[in-house]
Parts: structure tokens; sequence; C-alpha cells
């Protein structure tokens, strides 16, 4: 066996729950652990764990991260009053993604993981279509009202300072109707924007950004004006070096463009167009396991995961002893994404090379016909197509990769 590589600087590592956490561990003694000597900071992420230090361990894991850089997540349960039960936990702990967002002040980008025999439904597309969603604001944070009769609606707004306050009138109801206040935050729209062109610079892909701020002179015009002057202040330069574009479109013009675009961009979106347009991507792509997640801190810090959840139905599968067919590609993914990036910043090209041949080895062994269950109804059909188990899936692409190193 050849030397292993070695990743100098400590990778976070966060371990999560179900079915996600037994693909995890497979992942790491068969593709990983045997090729590179990693020193690992490790975080148990497991719901029970995280009740038993009052889901101190997430924050720590977020501390972690904003100290090393890097960090690699497992899936995680969200705990609802079920799970409270089911792990007779002390209360149901807050989305661990959540937290470590917040801390971070991160943006999360969703990328779909493309192989040439499952074809997206929009036959143009080649190259991954990444959406950038704004994580505030928008109707998830809006004030809504019923307005009972004919009235005057106004908003008023007090200054803290004492200043005078201001009425903006609204509308001038002739009858019964309903009414709807957005707001939002210039730093987290900057925020927002700041991680949008790290984003897009690190993976050296255009970004287009859309909004309606031809009828939305004051809210949708904001964020074109901030992402603007963060663009020209402290990226253009920075853009221009690497042969990438930022581009500003109206958001209807965007949806027209990328159903003709090959892919490989970023496409950044507020909160609600980020939301309905990120599943209309996914969708079009085929499978939530071949979709990876990455959140970037306007600071430089990058978490890399899967986009789905533990898959809890397989999971109790898996513990009946039934067989199961899980697709690992999203949490591989999420490792190779993590080390290629811990490669980049450490300058360690041997890592970087490790991530791509292992993505490589990944990719061949779908495109050869070897998958699970949830690919094979999305393949192109041929006799060669295998169907494998959880475990089998993994066992083949160490296969693949043996051949590469
Ligand atoms: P899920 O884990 O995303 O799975 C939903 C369904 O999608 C599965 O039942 C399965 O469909 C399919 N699927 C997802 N990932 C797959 C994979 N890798 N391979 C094959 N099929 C896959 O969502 P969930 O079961 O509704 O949620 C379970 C738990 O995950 C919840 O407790 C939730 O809180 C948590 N969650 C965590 C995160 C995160 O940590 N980022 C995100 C979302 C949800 P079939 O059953 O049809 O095969
Ligand atoms: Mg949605």
């Amino acid at each position: 066996m050849p030397k292993k590589i070695k990743v100098k600087t400590p990778l976070v590592e966060m371990d999560g729950d179900e079915m996600t956490r037994v693909m995890w561990k497979m992942i790491k003694d068969k593709l990983l652990l045997p090729y590179l000597d990693m020193n690992i900071d490790y975080y148990d992420l497991h719901v029970k764990h995280r009740d038993d230090t009052d889901d101190k361990v997430t924050v720590d894991a977020a501390r972690a991260i904003m100290k090393y850089g890097v960090g690699i997540k497992c899936a995680t349960i969200t705990p609802n009053e079920d799970r409270v039960r089911e792990y007779a936990l002390k209360k149901a702990w807050k989305s661990p993604n959540g937290t470590i967002r917040a801390l971070l002040d991160g943006t999360v980008f969703r990328k779909p993981i493309l192989v040439n025999n499952i074809k997206p439904a929009v036959a143009a597309w080649k190259k991954p279509i990444t959406i950038g969603r704004h994580a505030y604001g928008d109707v998830y944070s809006n004030t809504e009202f019923a307005v009972p009769s004919a009235g005057k609606l106004e908003l008023v707004f007090t200054p803290r300072d004492g200043g005078k306050p201001v009425t903006v009138p609204v509308f001038d109801f002739p009858g019964k109707g309903i009414a709807q206040v957005n707001h939002n935050l210039e730093q987290s729209i900057l925020s927002f924007a700041r991680a949008c062109f790290t984003y897009a610079l690190s993976e050296k892909i255009d970004l287009w950004f859309s909004t309606k701020d031809t009828i939305s002179k004051i809210y949708d015009a904001g964020f074109r004006e901030i992402f603007q002057q963060e663009f020209a202040q402290n990226w253009q330069d920075k853009f221009k070096a690497a042969g990438i574009e930022y581009f500003f479109t109206l958001i209807d013009d965007a949806v027209a463009r990328i159903m003709k675009t090959e892919g490989g961009l970023l496409w950044a979106l507020k909160n609600y167009d980020g939301d309905v347009l990120s599943d209309m991507i996914a969708s079009a792509n085929g499978s939530l396991a071949m979709m990876t997640s990455v959140l970037v801190s306007p600071n430089g810090w990058f978490e890399y995961e899967a986009a789905h959840g533990t898959v809890q139905k397989h999971y109790y599968k898996h513990l009946k002893g039934e067989e199961t067919s899980s697709n690992s590609m999203a949490l591989l993914f999420a490792w190779t994404g993590g080390l290629r990036k811990r490669g980049e910043i450490d300058v360690t090209p041997d890592v970087v090379k490790f991530a791509d041949m292992l993505e490589a080895a990944a990719l061949s062994t779908v495109e050869e016909g070897i998958m699970t269950g949830d690919l094979l109804a999305l393949a192109e059909k041929k006799a060669t197509n295998k169907k494998v188990n959880t475990e089998g899936f993994i066992d083949a692409i160490a296969v693949n990769l043996q051949k590469r190193l």
C-alpha cells in the first residue's frame, strides 16, 4: 500500500444520525482512512449527544469551523415532538444547521451532481446550476393583515433615537382585503452578497443575480444596489483575473435564460425566489441523493454536507436487518468538497488530487451502471445496469478508486 496522503490542517468532522450515520462510517472506513492521514477534530452531533450536552456540541463544532475554516457535516435529525419521544430528549433542540448558519452568518449553496446516464429534464443543461438562496426576510418574516372593511392602511416608522415618526400611505381600501409587509436588513443582504461572490470565485463560475427591481424600486432595487456596490468595491478585479462574470438581470429574464444555458453557474436568489427555484432545479436533476450543499460564510469559512436528511425510512429497514439501497453520493461529495477546499487553503495539491480522483471514481461507478435504487429508476435503461445495496455501492466505488491510484 502506498504512503498515505497527509491532510495538513485539522478537518472539522460533524457526525450525524440514522442512515446517513451508517453510510458516513462506511465512507470513512472504506474510501478515506485507508488513503489519508487526517487529523480530525470530531464532533458527534448524534441527536442523543446533542441532548446530553444541551446542544453545546453543535456550538463547539461551529466554533471549530471558525478556527480551522473547513467543516464536513453528516445529516442530522431536527427534533420534533415525535423525535423527542423516540429518543427521550430533554426538549426539541433547534436545527443544528440553523445554529451553525447563525454563528457562521452563512449562505447555503446547493449544487447537483451530474452523471452522463441520468439526463436533466432540461436538455440544454450540461453543467451544474448552483442555487444560492438568501436565508433571511421576505415572506418568511413578514407581517400580514386581514383588512376587515373599507379604510386607510398606513405604515408608521418610529426612529429609536427619538426622531419624528414617518407615516407611509399603503392603500385606501374600498372594502375587505389583505395586506403583507416584508422587510430586510442591509447587513444581511451584504453578507449574502459576499457569500455569493466568495462561492463563485472559489468555484470559478459566473454569478447571476436576479430580482424584480423594475417594479420593486426600493426593496428589490436595494438588493441590486448592495450587490453592485460590493462587486465594484471588492470583487471586480478578482473576477476578471479568474475569467468569470457577475451578471444582474430581471428575474423573469433569468428564468427564461436558465432554460437555454448549459449551466456551470451560480444563481443567487432572494429568500422566496430561492425557495421556489431551488426545488425546481433539484427536481429537474432527478434525486435529492445527488445534491450537495455548502454553507459559505462571508468570512471565508466553508461547511460541506449533503442536501438530504437522515433517510429515516431506510434506517428503520436497516435496524430490522432488511437490505437497504441508500445512495451515499451526496455524503461522499461533502467529504470530497471539504477535502478539496482544505487542500486549496493548505496548498497541498495531493489532497486536491485525491478529492478529484474519489469523485471521478464515484461518478464512473454510476456511469458504468452500478447504482442504488433511487438512481436505477432515473438512469438510461441498459441491460448492464445493476442495482446494489448501500454497502455494495461504496465497495464498487472503492474498486474504481483502487484502479485510479
Ligand atoms: P430525507 O432524509 O431527505 O429522505 C426523504 C426521502 O428521500 C427518503 O425516504 C428517500 O426516499 C429519499 N432519499 C433521501 N436521501 C436519500 C439517499 N441518500 N438515498 C436514497 N434515497 C434518499 O428526509 P426525511 O426522511 O423526511 O427526514 C429524516 C430526518 O432528516 C428528519 O429528522 C429531518 O429533521 C432530517 N433532515 C436533516 C437535514 C440536514 O441535516 N441537512 C435536512 C433535511 C432533513 P424513499 O423512501 O422513497 O426511498
Ligand atoms: Mg422549497
